[in-house]
């Protein structure tokens, strides 16, 4: 029976996917391809061998093992099952042979092709990528079939193989997308666990640097204090070398405030403010900025008088960071623009630059602590800036594209001070990221 054998085969299809999983783990990253494709190689060569053969036609799934080596364990593993199908198909012999080697070549093509783009796209569509590929090697089987039926003048026979056809197509797509969810699993899991070990460590780290930082900044403003004065009495060379020390330690006093501030963001001072009236003070403070890199600072706030029930300090220093990522990331002639849009509830504060852009690693990237591109870039305005929108029940949402620009929107509930508050106690962050 042709459905008996073929279940048999999903199992064998199987087999080396669920073997693989440990795999995943193995530090040793170099030995997957080899091993997945000895395993792969193996699973085809048992499909062949537990084939189902009628009307001089061999039934199995063997393609399946092809197209999955080559997507998941690279071109190595492919070419190992390649060489693999090609000797047992010729070791079997039989009239089929040469079309079932040119068979096994061309269906190998299209999941070559796919492994360019393979794993820049998300898990859903890498089980489409699998599909698309069977869904190829189901149009040569069904082509080859035809070929076959009518270079030996029985083109009738196709249509007794209709049910047998449908049948073999659904098995093997079956195989296919059960073979695709259980890698995806498997990688989800494995990166899963990276994550949870980076989080682990990062948190200790983030705990003993907070310690850390929170006792050099007391030493450090005493230093500047005395080399302020020290400064006072200098003249020539000297004054010039007091600048720049200060001007370095103004900048490690920066960096600390802004790593403390991540760590356990102070909402001192609660006041009532307009959303508008900030975004013009940050208009001010930043045009200066903006002017120096060249750039054309622009604002179109709506004229409603939303209010906002927060420390007023850290949501400028929030907005600020982000306004200012805005402009380095756009060169000379290029626009940043702010502009907000509220209605009862909600405020939104639209920063848009035509600058540079982000690509899509980037952009998961961005809000990681210490995460940056620039030469003297900290990595922290971000991660600062979205720890104090989050903690106020903000939501930021990033839109961005290489060459074109970045779009931030952060969207600001309005309210009162129990809101705020129980905000902060219950509500998980969210940022959203958006192509
Ligand atoms: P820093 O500004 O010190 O590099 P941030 O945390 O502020 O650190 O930003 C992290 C990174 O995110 C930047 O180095 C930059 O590559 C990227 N980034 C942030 N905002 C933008 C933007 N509007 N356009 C392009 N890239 C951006
Ligand atoms: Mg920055």
């Amino acid at each position: 029976m042709l459905a008996e054998k073929l279940l048999l085969q999903l199992l064998i299809v199987l087999a080396p996917v669920l073997l693989c999983s440990s795999l995943f783990d193995h530090k040793k990253k170099w030995n997957i391809p080899i091993i997945s494709g000895i395993m792969h190689s193996l699973a085809a060569i048992a499909c062949i061998i537990f084939n189902y053969s009628n009307y001089g036609i061999i039934w199995d799934l063997r393609y399946a093992p092809l197209i999955l080596a080559i997507l998941y364990a690279g071109p190595a593993a492919g070419g190992m099952v390649i060489t693999s199908i090609i000797g047992a198909r010729l070791i079997m012999g039989g009239g089929t042979v040469y079309f079932a080697i040119v068979g096994c070549l061309l269906t190998a093509i299209v999941p070559f092709l796919l492994r360019k783009c393979y794993w820049n796209t998300s898990s859903n569509r890498r089980v489409r990528f699998t599909l698309l590929s069977g869904g190829w090697s189901i149009v040569l089987c069904y082509l080859s079939l035809l070929t076959y039926h009518y270079l030996n003048g029985n083109t009738f026979k196709i249509f007794i193989n209709i049910p047998d056809l449908l049948l073999f197509a659904l098995i093997y797509t079956g195989s296919l997308t059960l073979a695709a969810k259980l890698y995806e699993g498997q990688i989800e899991k494995a990166k899963m666990k990276e994550e949870i070990l980076k989080a682990e460590k990062l948190n200790t780290l983030s705990e003993l640097a907070a310690s850390i930082a929170h006792e050099v900044r007391n030493p450090l403003t005493v230093v500047k204090g005395f080399l302020q004065l020290m400064q006072q009495d200098e003249k020539g060379k000297n004054y010039e070398y007091f600048g720049l020390v200060l001007s370095e330690l103004g900048r490690a006093e920066a960096i600390i405030s802004d790593y403390l501030n991540f760590a356990k963001p102070k909402f001192e001072k609660l006041e009532e403010f307009a959303l508008k009236d900030i975004l013009k003070e940050i208009v001010m403070l930043l045009e200066p900025y903006a002017v120096k890199q060249g750039v054309r600072l622009e604002s179109e706030l709506d004229t409603s008088d939303f209010c906002l029930y927060t420390d007023r300090n850290q949501l400028k220093q929030a907005l600020v960071n982000l306004v200012k990522n805005a402009i380095e990331a756009t060169s000379e002639e290029g626009v940043v623009t702010i502009h907000t849009k509220s209605d009862r509830t909600h405020g939104s504060v639209l920063i848009t630059d035509n600058g540079k852009g982000m690509t899509p690693e980037q952009l998961s990237r961005i809000g990681t602590l210490f995460y940056t591109t620039k030469d003297k870039g900290t990595g922290l305005g971000t991660s600062v800036s979205l720890r104090i929108i989050e903690t106020i029940k903000g939501r930021v949402f990033y839109q961005s594209e290489t060459g074109l620009g970045t779009t931030v929107t952060i969207v600001l509930p309005g309210g009162k001070k129990e809101e705020l508050v129980s905000s902060i106690n219950n509500e998980e962050p969210t940022v959203v990221k958006i192509m």
